[in-house]
């Protein structure tokens, strides 16, 4: 799975008459990972469903590595988002969850990828390709014993993993993760913080993880992009981030002092 650059060109979307994004430049190296971290409300989950291609930004463009993407539909992005809800199907089991991503992907996206491009729609030969898929996507991230449990039978932790599992199994250039750790409990979020990184590591995707809480951010990014009231106010690694805030709001926001 090589990962993806991600760069944004002053992208702007407003609701109404409210800017909610102004002229957000940002560029995300291969395999990097990265936190869009900032307070509720600044804009967040706006700018990575632009990237998504779920939300169209007004002005500006997206490029997933050398691709201009803002004519390319959702489904036929090399990308997967992993959200806060994780949205799993409840009356269908983990194994099935994982699969419905990858049946759902278009064929354009999924005759990119190696294997499935050469293969048939509904063949025997894109089932067993499939069913390889979520099995290695169960291993990687330890849930193979669950697969044939429903998400009514998981604990909080492990809908994370299945909903990581679903992501991954689409083998994607990017991953996009809109606050995936906010429903855990103190412990288990610490722990899922240091599984998401080695996975990043692992696989070596690019990951763009979006939190509104420092702690996270400063444990797990190689560099924070923080936002703020619709703008990119600083970006750097959390060192940088945390020994140099450049305004007074980030720095309080950080919780240090100037
Ligand atoms: P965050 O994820 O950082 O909490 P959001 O991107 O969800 O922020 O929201 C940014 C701003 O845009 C908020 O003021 C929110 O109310 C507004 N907003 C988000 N989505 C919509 C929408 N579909 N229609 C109108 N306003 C929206
Ligand atoms: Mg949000």
């Amino acid at each position: 799975m090589p990962g993806l650059s991600i760069t944004l060109q002053d992208v702007t979307k407003s609701f109404g008459s409210e800017a909610v994004l102004k002229d957000i430049n940002l560029s995300i190296k291969e395999g990097e990972l990265v936190s869009l971290l900032g307070p509720s409300g600044c804009g967040k989950s706006t700018l990575l469903r632009i990237i998504a291609g779920l939300e169209r930004a007004e002005a500006g463009s997206i490029r997933l590595g050398e691709q201009v993407v803002d004519a390319v539909p959702a489904g036929a992005r090399d990308l997967a988002m992993v959200f806060q809800s994780y949205a799993l199907y409840p009356h269908m089991c983990v194994a099935d969850n994982i699969a419905l991503s990858l049946e759902m992907t278009e064929l354009s996206a999924l005759q990119r990828l190696p294997l499935l491009g050469r293969l048939l729609p509904g063949s025997r030969a894109i089932r067993q390709e499939i069913s390889n898929r979520v099995r290695q996507a169960a291993d990687l991230t330890e849930i193979a014993h669950l697969l044939r449990r429903r998400p009514a039978h998981l604990s909080g932790g492990q809908r994370q993993r299945v909903a990581l599992a679903r992501a991954m199994a689409r083998e994607p250039g990017i991953f996009l993760m809109d606050e995936p750790l906010s429903n855990l409990d103190a412990k288990l979020r610490i722990s899922m913080r240091s599984e998401i990184v080695d996975l990043n590591k692992r696989i070596g995707a690019t990951f763009l993880f979006v939190t509104h809480d420092q702690s996270d951010a400063l444990a797990m990014s190689d560099r924070i992009a923080l936002m703020m009231g619709g703008r990119i106010r600083q970006i750097g690694t959390p060192q940088e981030i945390y020994d140099s805030p450049s305004h007074l709001d980030v720095a309080s926001f950080i919780g240090q002092p100037v």
